[in-house]
């Protein structure tokens, strides 16, 4: 399948504006916010700016410097939630799902940022 962006998804109105957010930090290419559902006691989403659909779509057509600035908000995100091991935190786990498979719900590109508990395994079996 191609990486057709909908830039009616939930995130691209928040970038443009269109509905509010509990931002946690912007930079120039980069937006991480609270996560509206939180699934553990830390749950910000980290997503770029421009208009990418998954993980891979971001990391081939991005340029460097929007992948620079992504992983470095998500390393100041890390730190300012306190979760970073640099700032004696006690970890963390980073999620993006990607498709059907993925069980991805909103088609812009997003990290999950989850933490401030023990998150257990990595991966579910489905129901
Ligand atoms: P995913 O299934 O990986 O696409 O995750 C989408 C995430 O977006 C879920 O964790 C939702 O709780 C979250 N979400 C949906 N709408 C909003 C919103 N308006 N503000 C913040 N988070 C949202």
């Amino acid at each position: 399948m191609a990486h057709t962006y909908d830039d009616q998804n939930i995130f691209a109105k928040i970038l443009r504006g269109e509905i509010p957010n509990s931002t946690v930090l912007e930079t120039d290419h980069t937006l991480a916010f609270q996560d509206i559902n939180p699934l553990a006691p830390v749950h910000v989403l980290v997503i770029p700016k421009g208009a990418y659909v998954s993980h891979d779509h971001f990391a081939a057509e991005a340029s460097e410097a929007e992948i620079i600035d992504f992983m470095r908000a998500t390393a100041e995100v890390c730190r300012m939630t306190e979760l970073s091991l640099g700032v004696d935190g006690d970890g963390y786990r980073v999620i993006s799902n990607c498709g059907a498979d993925g069980v991805q719900d909103v088609p812009h590109y997003h990290l999950h940022v989850l933490g401030g508990r023990n998150l257990g395994r990595m991966v579910n079996t489905p129901d």
